[in-house]
């Protein structure tokens, strides 16, 4: 979540060959990379989980609570073995009559999914792939400011679209917190703080449909002048 890391998926695989376990890849952002060119290779060997969660109230931009499960078909015993209605003879042979009921830890459940289908109508697999690359292209921008800074320095490397850095020999926490503070009040960015490697540190997180690289300048400029006041 700090700074979207991806394991050897392809390692992962081969140690199934030797032990028994359950694969599970926690995709929020990480699954869409497969969408971007230059990073579509860091999900190589992903398809031989057991089981992909995925945000959509991410990157997708659709309303928060909104993901999606992908199961192996042939776990679809142990699924409803786990999560069906058991109480509910009314409902029918879960097997027989299928429903996401009896498949999934929901039971009742809005539509979600009727965001997510219009959006993926509305931008399909092309104008996703470009907001990605856009947004993966402004945390790189974000991040190579801050390794040029004198002020900043980042906590790890800009992987995808996520940005994890902190203050150059900061003190405390105190002061990345009242850094963090001068930067969330002016109302036009939204940061949080996060500790990576036992160092406090703070997270940009670019997933915005509307993002431009000039916002990404701004929060530049933001951050100097909220950095220029935070060490007065
Ligand atoms: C956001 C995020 C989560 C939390 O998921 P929610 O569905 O927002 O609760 C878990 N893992 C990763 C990698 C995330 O980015």
């Amino acid at each position: 979540v700090n700074t979207v890391d991806y394991d050897d998926f392809e390692a992962i695989s081969q140690l199934r060959k030797k032990y028994n376990f359950w694969w599970h890849i926690d995709a929020a952002f990480g699954g869409f990379a497969v969408l971007s060119l230059e990073h579509g290779h860091l999900l190589k060997g992903w398809e031989h989980a057991d089981s992909i969660t995925i945000d959509g109230h991410k990157w997708l931009n659709v309303p928060y609570e909104s993901a999606f499960f992908f199961v192996k078909e042939k776990h679809k015993l142990i699924q409803v073995e786990t999560f069906q209605n058991s109480n509910a003879p009314y409902l029918g042979d879960p097997l027989d009559n299928f429903n996401y009921l009896n498949f999934l830890p929901e039971n009742s459940r809005r539509f979600k999914a009727l965001a997510a289908w219009f959006t993926l109508k509305a931008y399909g697999k092309e104008g996703y792939k470009e907001i990605i690359s856009r947004n993966i292209k402004q945390a790189q921008k974000l991040g190579s400011f801050i390794e040029n800074s004198k002020d900043f320095e980042l906590l790890a490397p800009v992987r995808l679209n996520t940005v994890c850095f902190t203050l150059k020999d900061v003190r405390d926490k105190a002061e990345v917190e009242n850094f963090l503070s001068r930067l969330n009040d002016t109302g036009k960015v939204f940061m949080t703080p996060t500790i990576f490697n036992g160092r406090s540190g703070i997270r940009a997180a670019l997933v915005n449909w509307r993002t431009t690289d000039e916002d990404v300048s701004l929060v530049q400029d933001l951050m100097q002048t909220a950095i220029n006041k935070t060490v007065q």
